[in-house]
């Protein structure tokens, strides 16, 4: 790994601990874990006066949007990259308890938070453009939010081509780069000034992270993935949060009716401020049965299989030890691994822009998107079959909708 990434990935990892260590979370909620949704339900966002049900309507959403492409079939491994608390672990045990789960996250306080709630998969501190396991390791991968937020994007992308089997899935879940919506995208695009304005009331963005300009779709098949799907959704996630009192309803209630625009691919594409990816390691042979190693911990230097001993965790190759007392710590010492990295750009004709692009011509614009927003509600109202929101009721994903 190049210096500056290893540093870029320790200030990452300082500024996520120490947002996190600001969050409430009632922990003492979930021991006695009866439902899995309990998680989302006792979770404080801190964002505002009845906003914990707004942002905890979205998680259920993305987790049925998550969960149903990720295909999982018993006996499947599956990677979880930047679990944070964990909570997809217990949705995912309780719908296939089969599944061999393993999770990394770079805030070892969220995967101790996650044991206190009661997860017992194997969790590890490690960073997703390090990952500490051998290749051919996966059959599936999850990483929900997190690839906007790490110091290279392409060199996670290329770590889960990795460890995924060949045909293997991946689904990737970030913010839509396609998105006019205000408050997101769309203005980011234009100025890393005003993303920092905008993340610095955003808990969980880190301010020091320039925005994800690229789309992801460029950046999974410079590593060798397959784009098979995108689900758009999160629609006007942002924007009702801040404006929901212009609809003249509940932040719940315009977050659940807007909900019904995903469901038109243009609508979807335009107003959702989230995206979901599934992405596909090609099988170089079609047809070929699946060759999978066994999940085991790997020396994130040298991907050499990690030998135990007491409180650590050694590489027999390279000699690095890595500190284990219930977590293990697998973080990558500055060893040469990858070149340098420049996915993240910092234009200064971005800049400029902004300047250009000023807070009353802003808000002319949000009045303006305010308004093509309600015209498509309507749309909806007028002709039903055009937008609808598609959950059988006999799935068992269709709880986690609940508004
Ligand atoms: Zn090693």
């Amino acid at each position: 790994m190049s210096d500056e990434l290893h540093d870029k990935i320790t200030r990452h990892r300082a500024s996520v601990d120490s947002f996190y260590a600001n969050v409430a979370f009632d922990t003492s909620a979930c021991q006695s874990m009866a439902f899995p949704l309990r998680d989302i339900e006792g979770f404080n966002w801190n964002r505002g006066h009845g906003m914990n049900e707004y942002f905890n309507y979205f998680f259920r959403r993305f987790s049925v949007h998550i969960l149903s492409r990720l295909r999982l079939s018993d006996g499947n491994a599956l990677l979880n990259i930047g679990c944070g608390r964990n909570w997809d672990a217990k949705n995912i045990a309780w719908l296939h308890p089969s599944i061999d789960m393993w999770s990394i996250d770079i805030s070892r306080m969220m995967l101790e938070d996650a044991r206190t709630s009661g997860v017992d998969s194997p969790m590890a501190v490690a960073a997703s453009e390090a990952l500490p396991f051998p290749d051919g390791t996966f059959d599936r991968v999850l990483s929900r939010e997190v690839i906007e937020h790490v110091a290279s994007p392409l060199t996670m992308l290329r770590e889960i081509y990795r460890v995924l089997v060949p045909g293997g899935i991946a689904v990737i879940t970030t913010e839509n780069p396609h998105a006019w919506t205000p408050a997101t995208r769309f203005e980011t695009r234009w100025s890393r000034k005003r993303h920092i304005s905008m993340t610095m009331n955003i808990p969980g963005s880190c301010i020091d992270e320039p925005p994800f300009m690229e789309t992801l779709e460029e950046l999974a098949s410079v590593a060798g993935l397959e784009l098979a799907d995108t689900v758009f959704d999160g629609a006007l996630y942002h924007f009702l949060a801040k404006h929901h009192a212009r609809c003249g309803t509940s932040p719940l209630a315009a977050a659940h009716y807007f909900s019904r625009l995903e469901s038109n691919p243009h609508f979807a594409r335009i107003f959702c401020d989230q995206v979901k990816y599934v992405l596909i390691k090609p099988k170089a042979i079609p047809d070929s049965p699946p060759q999978r190693t066994p999940v085991a911990y790997a020396c994130p230097s040298c991907r050499t299989r990690l030998t135990t001993a007491r409180h650590a965790l050694i590489c027999p190759s390279c000699r690095e030890e890595y500190p284990d007392t219930g977590i293990p710590e697998l973080i990558p010492r500055a060893t040469p691994y990858y070149g340098a990295d420049s996915d993240h750009s910092d234009n200064p004709a971005c800049k400029r822009a902004f300047d250009a692009f000023s807070d009353a011509m802003l808000g002319a614009y949000e009045a303006f998107f305010l308004k093509a927003a309600q015209h498509a509600a309507t749309l909806c109202r007028i002709a039903p079959g055009l937008l609808s929101v598609h959950v059988a009721p006999d799935d068992p994903l269709a709880v986690f909708l609940r508004p």
